[in-house]
């Protein structure tokens, strides 16, 4: 059955086909071990060890199928993931959609000060409305100007004798508030990527949206697979070489491993990080 969530007011994401499941991810990977060569581990165990040690290959033999509905802009930040295969709605053979984002009064903020690529402070309410009217009045002359070029039949003979433009020509004038759809599919490991990417607090909102609605209907599908995701890459952070050394530094021999729940083989693994820390 098709899952699907509503995302902003005209898009959605809906997942059309998912192939695998946690438990193909583990018979994947119990073919690099061979009989007799490994224990055998739960699932669980095996999938979090291969997510701590970014064995991904496993992962691949999974894949999600969606179907996207998104603005422009957000489109194209999703399709810098190149590892996805994507097939998009064709503005050149059908008319665009006369839909377009205007963003909810909560998030229009100023430009941050601290971020050149992120949000300040909320606006005032005054400001905020002068700003919604103003990108409410664009996608509003664009979409009227696209009807009169394009399908100037439609609007009773507005031009008296012609006929509009190609569609493919037409199209450059809608704003990248604009609806687009698409089919995008990708494996796992890669799915992963993208939302470690995509679902950070460095993503644009708009983004961040759409990838924290397509991980919601995948969770479900891979729960084992998407709890190491959360544990091992997306709460996880990279500590650099001096950053390591202050924390061995301040080690001072008391920390309690059970208390923080890592497994024994967890804590070992912890341990001998910290003793190559020169
Ligand atoms: C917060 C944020 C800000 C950004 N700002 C900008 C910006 O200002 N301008 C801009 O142009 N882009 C920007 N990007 C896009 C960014 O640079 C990446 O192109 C995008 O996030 C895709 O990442 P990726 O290459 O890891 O993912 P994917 O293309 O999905 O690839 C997944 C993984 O596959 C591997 N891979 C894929 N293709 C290749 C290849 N050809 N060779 C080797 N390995 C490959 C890599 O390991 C990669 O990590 C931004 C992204 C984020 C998250």
């Amino acid at each position: 059955m098709i899952s699907e969530k509503q995302v902003h007011k005209h898009g959605f994401v809906k997942l059309l086909e998912v192939m695998g499941s946690d438990e193909e991810v583990e018979n994947a990977a119990r073919i690099s071990y061979g009989t007799g060569t490994r224990k055998v581990s739960q699932t669980r165990n095996l999938i979090r060890y291969l997510m701590r040690h970014q064995h991904t290959s496993p992962f691949e033999m999974c894949e999600v199928k969606f179907h996207l509905k998104l603005p422009i802009f957000v489109m194209r930040q999703i399709v810098r993931h190149r590892t996805a295969n994507i097939n998009e709605y064709s503005g050149r053979y059908s008319i665009m959609s006369d839909e377009f984002y205007l963003p909810a009064e909560k998030d229009v903020h100023e430009q941050s000060k601290q971020n050149n690529q992120g949000r300040g402070t909320e606006l005032d309410e005054d400001n905020k409305q002068l700003v919604l009217g103003r990108m409410y009045d664009v996608n509003e002359h664009a979409k009227g100007c696209y009807r009169q070029i394009s399908q100037p039949n439609d609007l009773d003979g507005f031009y008296e004798g012609f006929k509009g433009i190609a569609r493919e020509l037409a199209r450059v004038i809608l704003p990248v508030s604009n609806y687009t759809e698409c089919i995008w599919k990708i494996d796992l490991n890669n799915f992963f990527k993208f939302c470690n990417l995509r679902m950070d607090s460095h993503t644009q909102q708009e983004t961040r949206d759409y990838a924290e609605a397509m991980y919601e209907l995948v969770e479900p599908k891979f729960s084992i697979c998407c709890e190491a995701f959360e544990d091992y890459m997306f709460n996880s952070v990279t500590f650099s070489q001096k950053e390591m050394k202050i924390i061995k530094d301040n080690l001072n021999g008391s920390w309690v491993m059970s208390k923080y729940g890592l497994s024994e083989r967890e804590s070992k693994e912890f341990l001998e990080k910290l003793k190559g820390v020169e």
